[in-house]
C-alpha cells in the first residue's frame, strides 16, 4: 500500500497501542502520542497491579494484531464467580459449561507493555510524555506539550484514544456539538491488595473472580500473574452506612470488612494503608450522539463511550472498536467516510454494552446470592443444553462469543422474560412445565449466527 497520509493517535493506552499495531501491520504510516512516560522505563500507574478481564471479544482483536500469545502468557484463568455470603462458605458459580468457557485477568501494565512492544515491532512510532494540549483543526496543526517541550504539528487524521477524560474530545467540541454528556453513577471504588501467602502461593482460588455481594455495595478480587489480587471495593459516595463519607479513613474501613467481608480481613495486611493511600475512584457512562469530525478525528474506546466496569467490557470492547475501525481504513480511502461507516457500526454496540454493564452492577452486588437469581441460572444452564445455539445464556453471549452486543442485549432481555414466566412462583425446577417452556424458546427466539 502507498496511501501517503499519516494516522496520528492520540493516547498509547490499550486501544491506542493495539489500533496503532493494527493499523501498521497493514501499511499506515502511524504516529502514536502519549502524555505518559514509557512504562518499559518508569513502571506504570504508581507501581500497583490493577487488573482487567479479558474476554473473547479482546482476546479475539488481540490474535488479529498477532498480541495474544504475549498477553496469554501472563493471563491468569477465572472460571466463575466465587461467591463469598456473610457468614457462609464461598461457592464457585461458573461462567460457562467448561474450561473452553472462561475469562481471563490480565494486569493492565503488562498488557499495555506488550501492545507498545507490537506497535513499534509493526512500525508504528510511539512519542512518550507527548500531551496533546490543543488543535488547530482550520490549518491542520496540533500542539503537543512535554518535559521542556512544545511543539506544533502538522496531522492529516486524528484519532482519539486518549480515554473518557479525551482532551482530543474536548477539542473537537470546539468546533460541533458533539452531544456529550455524562451520567455519573453515585458508586466509587477503592482499591485494595491481596499480597501472595507464604511460600510466594496464592492466598485463595486463583481460577475465579471472587465477589462478596452485600446488597448496596461489594467487594471483588482478580488474581494476578505474581500471585498477588486486586481487591476493589464498590460502594455508594454518600449516604448512610456503609459509604465513602462514613467509612472515610483506615480504622473505618477495617471495621466495616470486620463486620462485613470478615474472611478477607487476614488476606489483607495493609488494609488500612492501601484504603487511606489509594485514590476513591469515580465511576460514569459517557454518552455522545457524534463520534467524528467529518475526516479530521474520531474518537473510540472510552474517549468515545467510557462505561462502569461491572461487565468487564470496556477493554474488550475498546478493542472490537480498533479492530472495526482498522477495517475501515483501506488504502485510498476517505476518511470522513471510514469515521461514518465505523461510528455507524459500533455506537448501537457501544450503547449496548453500557446498558449492560450497569445491569450487572445490581446482578453482581444484589442477586447472585438470592434464590430466584440462581433458580434462574441453573434454568438458563439446562435451556442451553436443551436449544443449543438458540437459548444462550446472557453471559455467555457477552462474554464468549462475537454477536453484536446490541444483539446480546436484545436476546437477554427475551430470555429474562422466558426465566421469569417459566419459574414464577417455583421452589424448584421439579414442576417447570417444559413443553410450554420449550415452545416458548422456539416462538420468542431464532437460532444465533455467531
Ligand atoms: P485508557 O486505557 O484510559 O488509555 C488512554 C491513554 O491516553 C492513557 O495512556 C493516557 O495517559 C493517554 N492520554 C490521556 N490524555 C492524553 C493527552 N491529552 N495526550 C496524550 N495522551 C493522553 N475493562 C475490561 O474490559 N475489563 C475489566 O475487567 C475492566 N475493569 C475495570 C475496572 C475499573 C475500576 C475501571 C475504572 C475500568 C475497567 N475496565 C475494564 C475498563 C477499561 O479500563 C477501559 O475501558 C480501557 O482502559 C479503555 O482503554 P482506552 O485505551 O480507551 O483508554
Amino acid at each position: 500500500m502507498s496511501d501517503p497520509r499519516t494516522i496520528t493517535i492520540i493516547g498509547a493506552g490499550l486501544a491506542g497501542t493495539l489500533l496503532a499495531t493494527l493499523l501498521a501491520q497493514r501499511g499506515w504510516t502511524v504516529e502514536v502520542f502519549e502524555r505518559r512516560g514509557d512504562p518499559r522505563m518508569h513502571g506504570y500507574a504508581g507501581g500497583r497491579s490493577i487488573n482487567l478481564a479479558l474476554a473473547e471479544r479482546g482476546l479475539h482483536a488481540l490474535r488479529q494484531a498477532g498480541a495474544d500469545l504475549g498477553v496469554m502468557q501472563q493471563a491468569v484463568m477465572m472460571r466463575g464467580r466465587m461467591v463469598h455470603p456473610l457468614g457462609g462458605t464461598p461457592e464457585l458459580q461458573r461462567y460457562g459449561r467448561d474450561d473452553s468457557e472462561v475469562i481471563w485477568s490480565i494486569n493492565r501494565g503488562e498488557l499495555n507493555i506488550v501492545l507498545i512492544e507490537a506497535a513499534e515491532a509493526a512500525g508504528a512510532t510511539l512519542h512518550f510524555d507527548r500531551r496533546l494540549e490543543d488543535v488547530d483543526f482550520a490549518a491542520g496543526t496540533m500542539r503537543v506539550l512535554g518535559e521542556g517541550h512544545d511543539e506544533r504539528r502538522a496531522f492529516d487524521t486524528l484519532v482519539g484514544a486518549d480515554g473518557a477524560g479525551s482532551t482530543l474530545r474536548a477539542r473537537m467540541m470546539r468546533m460541533q456539538d458533539l452531544g456529550e454528556r455524562t451520567e455519573w453513577l453515585d458508586h466509587g471504588y477503592k482499591e485494595l491488595e491481596i499480597p501472595p501467602g507464604p511460600g510466594g502461593a496464592f492466598r485463595i482460588e486463583p481460577n475465579a473472580l471472587h465477589i462478596w455481594p452485600r446488597g448496596h455495595y461489594m467487594c471483588i478480587a482478580l488474581p494476578n500473574d505474581e500471585r498477588t489480587f486486586t481487591v476493589t471495593l464498590f460502594m455508594p459516595h454518600e449516604g448512610p452506612y456503609p459509604s465513602f463519607a462514613t467509612v472515610d479513613d483506615g480504622p473505618a474501613a477495617r471495621a466495616l470488612f470486620e463486620a462485613q467481608f470478615a474472611d478477607a480481613v487476614p488476606l489483607i495486611p495493609m488494609l488500612e494503608e492501601d484504603y487511606e493511600r489509594n485514590p476513591t475512584g469515580m465511576l460514569g457512562t459517557l454518552y455522545l450522539d457524534r463520534w467524528h469530525l467529518d475526516g479530521r478525528a474520531v474518537l473510540l474506546g472510552d474517549a468515545a463511550h467510557a462505561m462502569v466496569p461491572f461487565h468487564g467490557q470496556g477493554m474488550n470492547c475498546a478493542f472490537e472498536d480498533c479492530v472495526a475501525l482498522a477495517d475501515r481504513l483501506a488504502p485510498g480511502v476517505e476518511f470522513a467516510d471510514a469515521y461514518a461507516a465505523f461510528a455507524a457500526e459500533r455506537m448501537p454496540d457501544a450503547a449496548a454494552i453500557q446498558h449492560m454493564a450497569l445491569e450487572n452492577y445490581i446482578e453482581m452486588r444484589d442477586r447472585v446470592d438470592d434464590h430466584d437469581y440462581r433458580l434462574q441460572r441453573a434454568l438458563e444452564l439446562l435451556l442451553q443444553e436443551r436449544h443449543p445455539g438458540r437459548f444462550v445464556p446472557h453471559y455467555a453471549m457477552v462474554s464468549f462469543m462475537r454477536i453484536p452486543y446490541s444483539v446480546a442485549l436484545a436476546r437477554s432481555e427475551l430470555q429474562r422474560g422466558i426465566l421469569a414466566r417459566a419459574t414464577a412462583g417455583l421452589a424448584s425446577l421439579d414442576a417447570v412445565d417444559w413443553a410450554a417452556l420449550d415452545a416458548d424458546v422456539r416462538a420468542r427466539l431464532t437460532p444465533i449466527a455467531d
